[in-house]
């Protein structure tokens, strides 16, 4: 797989394998007019196993959801077909909008103009809470 068959775009590296689907879900890229790849289960020399989704522009992706399901993802910017910028990702202190909470009576759910705010609780394990009601997110 080699990242020179985009001329312009951007390609999410070294994702977790089985974890392209959810970042493709998160980012709302089934929205986009641009054509998406998805590879899963490329052998890596560093990973073992890893997927990557190429998208054929160069398009602003919210970062934060990228850091949240795999902060080890790598993402490259391709401008005619040269890797211009790379950049690499950490988790978020706090998401916004990203996850739903899964508690039927949290304020979240219940008040429809309220934000789904997630903060960081544990950063060992990667552990998400609800800002309102404390619940773990997903
Ligand atoms: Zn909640």
């Amino acid at each position: 797989m080699h990242i020179d068959s985009i001329q312009n775009g951007v390609v999410i590296d070294h994702i977790k394998a089985g974890s392209a689907m959810k970042l493709y879900q998160l980012l709302h890229l089934d929205r986009l007019d641009t054509s998406v790849a998805m590879i899963m289960n490329v052998t890596s020399r560093k990973m073992g196993k890893k997927d990557i989704i190429k998208i054929d522009a160069e398009i602003d992706l919210d970062l934060d959801v990228i850091g949240y399901v795999d902060p080890k993802a790598t993402i490259n910017i391709i401008r005619d077909g040269e890797l211009v910028e790379k950049k690499n990702l950490d988790l978020p202190k706090e998401l916004k909008n990203v996850i739903k909470c899964k508690n039927p009576r949290c304020i979240s759910i219940t008040e429809q103009e309220l934000p789904h705010i997630f903060v960081l609780t544990d950063k060992e394990t990667e552990t998400y809470r609800c800002k309102y009601c404390e619940v773990k997110g997903q």
